[in-house]
């Protein structure tokens, strides 16, 4: 086999690897729509849970504050019905009302806030329901892409196995000159002149070098773009 032959086999091989590597590529965008649109529910859970957390926090406090203001209003009840003089009793009294007072507050506050909590609970609720129903529609869309990345990768690791076998045939100092230009992200590296010039970039090549490369066989490099160029017999 010519260098050349080889030489084509194994860009043959890189440009399947290439075509495989693009598709792999092409899934991304699709993975990260998916995961951008379940983020966006993900946050809106987050939040509103926060939400209906500190809202929960509040409710516990003036729960306590109640309870306390109750033991209060108790604790007035019992003085003021241990009272001896008519001053003290209305001074007891008035103690009552206010604490009384400080309690009808409170219980509308809290009246207000479990309205308030129910209402946040039930956007909370909302939210998760909408996240669970768009995981069941990605459900299907991941498992294909999922399908369709291990079959990519499983066609991806036979042609690179067979690129190991090609290479094999070229001889290390080509093959080394070969890998440096396509490491450059050329997709084709070695090309036949196309008649009188370059095949890559069209540069005109003299006669007498064409005719020599013919000739000998050889592979030379295009001064010009860098391509590994050969004369098709
Ligand atoms: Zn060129």
């Amino acid at each position: 086999m010519s260098e050349i032959t080889a030489l084509l086999a194994l860009q043959s091989d890189d440009l399947e690897i290439h075509e495989i590597e693009t598709k792999l590529a092409a899934l991304e965008p699709r993975i990260a729509e998916l995961d951008a649109r379940r983020r966006r529910l993900a946050d809106a859970v987050e939040r509103q849970q926060a939400l209906v957390t500190a809202e929960e926090k509040k409710q516990a406090f003036l729960r306590d504050k109640i309870a306390e203001h109750r033991g209060l209003i108790d604790r007035n009840q019992a003085q003021l019905d241990a009272v001896k003089t008519m001053r003290q009793a209305t001074a007891a009294a008035a103690q009552m009302e206010q604490a009384k007072k400080i309690v009808a507050g409170e219980e509308s506050d809290l009246l207000a806030l479990n309205r308030r909590l129910e209402e946040m609970r039930g956007a909370l609720n909302g939210v998760k329901g909408e996240l669970a129903a768009l995981e069941a529609e990605q459900s299907t869309a991941r498992a294909e892409v999922g399908e369709q990345r291990s079959a990519l990768d499983a066609e991806l690791a036979a042609a690179a196995a067979r690129r190991a076998e090609t290479a094999k045939a070229v001889p290390s100092a080509l093959r080394t000159r070969y890998d440096r230009i396509r490491n450059k992200k050329r997709v084709h590296v070695v090309v036949a002149l196309n008649s009188l010039s370059c095949g890559a970039c069209d540069t005109a090549i003299p006669m007498q070098r064409r005719h020599a490369m013919l000739a000998s066989n050889s592979i030379e490099l295009c001064e010009v773009c860098g391509v590994m160029m050969y004369h098709q017999a």
